[in-house]
């Protein structure tokens, strides 16, 4: 994914979200520039409904990966995270990770469904 391409998708997500109060500035990565192992991180300032959102740019990275990551799934799953906000979960709780699993399987499901309607003749995910 460019710079251009995750710009284009980070708009479009805004809008299905309801998050264009919001002003959100997405970054593609390299490795150094992420904290080990993550492969997206956000940075909100919720009083300011400002958010800065950084997506490991993998494509480039010398690394292992556990799998191919999806750019636009990390996305959103860093987006997903600005409603989570107010729960104020801390980090290495059972409640940060419920968050976790919940972002992440709502982001899948969405870019599967999202697909899907975009290309109704591709294979559909064995997820949904
Ligand atoms: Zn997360």
């Amino acid at each position: 994914m460019t710079q251009e391409e995750l710009n284009e998708r980070l708009d479009y997500w805004q809008g299905v979200l309801r998050l264009r109060d919001w002003d959100i500035v997405a970054r593609l990565v390299s490795a150094h520039e992420m904290e080990a192992g993550d492969e997206g991180q956000v940075d909100p300032r919720p009083e300011l409904k400002e958010a800065n959102i950084k997506i490991l740019n993998w494509e480039g990275y010398g690394g292992t990966v556990f799998r191919p990551l999806d750019s636009e799934q990390i996305l959103l799953h860093e987006m997903l995270h600005l409603f989570f906000i107010v729960f104020e979960t801390e980090a290495d709780t059972p409640q940060r990770l419920a968050e976790e699993q919940a972002v992440h399987l709502i982001a899948q499901a969405l870019v599967a469904l999202d697909r899907r309607t975009k290309e109704p003749d591709a294979p559909s995910d064995p997820l949904l």
